[in-house]
């Protein structure tokens, strides 16, 4: 069902991105890319894998193959030696080379803007499609990852058990001039500030608006 909330939850809501909005006025991906290509493939080497890692390794990538074809010419074994360090590489390797494949030989090279190509090509599931749109400004999304998943709880925001139900939860109840920033803020936020094991609560903005801060002072 769809979240709703009484005025003053709506009011403390548009209060909590207000103030994000206030400390981090242009929040971005901290991915490194070049075009729809390059955040497409850097998005789908992040899975399980840290943004310090995966810059790491595709500024190597990059200058070896930063096109599909290119990629296609490389191939998964060589590939995989510019992407060793980063979990599940074997998988990323392939995933990478044959979605690049497809976008030679259906797309003109192109990447499709558009959610259900996008979400069809091979380890591009709905988090990946929804950073990607959402970052290029071409649908706003909230991809739930760890730390949106920790902060949308610990703030209160929902309660939803799936990374799934939070996302419905956040779209439904983040006001819209606020939606395209919301999932940057609450990654940043999350990382920096009400990280997983002891939240900064004493520095955060919103600590008077969040149920959980005094639980960890
Ligand atoms: S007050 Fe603490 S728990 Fe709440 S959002 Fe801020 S850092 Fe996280």
């Amino acid at each position: 069902m769809k979240k709703r909330l009484s005025p003053k939850e709506k009011a403390r809501v548009a209060e909590i991105f207000s103030r994000l909005a206030e400390v981090m006025p242009e929040p971005k991906t901290e991915l490194r890319f070049q075009d729809p290509y390059t955040l497409v493939v850097a998005v789908a080497l992040s899975a399980q894998a840290t943004d310090v890692s995966v810059n790491k390794a595709t500024d190597r990538l990059y200058q070896a193959a930063w096109t599909p074809q290119q990629m296609l010419d490389l191939g998964v074994e060589g590939l995989m030696p510019y992407i060793q360090s980063i979990g599940l590489y074997r998988t990323k390797a392939k995933n990478v080379v044959a979605l690049s494949r497809i976008l030679v030989e259906q797309y003109g090279g192109k990447v499709p803007l558009e959610r259900s190509a996008l979400q069809s090509l091979p380890g591009v599931g709905r988090k990946t499609a929804s950073v990607v749109l959402n970052e290029l400004g071409i649908e706003p999304a909230i991809a739930v990852d760890t730390h949106v998943f920790r902060v949308s709880h610990r703030l209160k925001l929902s309660a939803g058990k799936t990374p799934d139900a939070v996302e419905r939860d956040l779209m439904a109840i983040v006001p819209g001039a606020y939606l395209t920033k919301a999932h940057h803020w609450l990654i940043l936020h999350g990382r920096y500030t009400c990280v997983a094991r002891r939240p900064k609560c004493e520095a955060c903005v919103i600590r008077d608006l969040c149920p959980s801060g005094d639980l960890f002072i």
